[in-house]
């Protein structure tokens, strides 16, 4: 069974349709990645899935039932996560208050202090700065606190959009090594990038998005090879 399915998903802003029929599956434990170049209506798929657009048309499935159209607050309970573009902190609270944010749904005490000890592993440096205003971070260490929070809410499904967005080459790498980690952890993630190249190198598999429409999909490591998707997001 698969664990994320979009059936003929369509999304409109007004008048305008940004996604356009899209058929997408994800399966439990699967690191699959969305590419595609500017205004293709990545950030609108993975908007919608969250819950915070409702599709005009078409089903989404997760774990085999349908959540089309169901909100964000309840899709969290439920375990989908969302790391929005631009990170979405709170810029006056502190890293560790915006960490504890993430978890509110949860009443768990220990597993919530356990997760926070977790989180500060596979990012040190938010350990360094827990008690600092999170709007002076870094971009990167925002970057680090915006997916620390999304984990803080224990998700089984992440949606990550645009980890990469902003971020110094070596950064990049890093947050991609711990995208592959927490994958390899056990979260069922959808990653949306416009760094196909690394978003390719840590997927099992990838779908190209063009103008609302999913063009191709297909293993990663064939993705990469593919002269297509070389010429187009891979710099010939
Ligand atoms: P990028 O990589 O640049 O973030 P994307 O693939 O994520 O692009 P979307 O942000 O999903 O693309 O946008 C898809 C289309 O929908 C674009 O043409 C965009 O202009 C349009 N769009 C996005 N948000 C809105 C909105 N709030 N109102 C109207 N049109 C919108």
């Amino acid at each position: 069974m698969n664990f994320l399915q979009t059936q003929d998903l369509e999304v409109d802003y007004g008048g305008i349709r940004a996604v356009k029929g899209v058929d997408l599956t994800v399966k439990y434990n699967e690191l699959v990645c969305l590419i595609g170049a500017n205004g293709a209506g990545k950030t609108t798929t993975l908007k919608s899935l969250c819950g915070m657009l409702r599709p005009s048309r078409g089903e989404i499935l997760y774990e085999g039932r349908a959540i089309t159209g169901k909100r964000s607050y309840e899709l969290v309970r439920r375990g989908i996560s969302l790391v929005p573009e631009g990170r979405g902190i709170f810029g006056r609270l502190t890293v560790e208050e915006n960490l504890m944010i993430g978890a509110y749904t949860r009443r768990d005490h220990t597993g919530i202090r356990s997760d926070l000890e977790n989180i500060y592993s596979l990012f040190p440096r938010l350990l360094e700065r827990r008690t600092q205003q999170a709007g002076t971070l870094s971009g990167g260490e925002q970057q680090m606190l915006a997916i620390g929070r999304a984990l803080m809410s224990r998700p089984r499904l992440l949606l990550l959009d645009e980890p990469s967005m902003g971020l110094a080459p070596m950064l990049v790498k890093k947050i991609f090594e711990t995208i592959k980690r927490i994958a390899e952890e056990g979260v069922t993630i959808l990653l949306v990038e416009q760094n196909a190249k690394l978003a390719l190198a840590i997927s099992h598999r990838g779908y190209v998005m063009e103008s609302g429409k999913i063009t191709l999909s297909d293993n990663a490591d064939v993705l990469l090879k593919d002269p297509k998707v070389q010429q187009a997001y891979l710099g010939g």
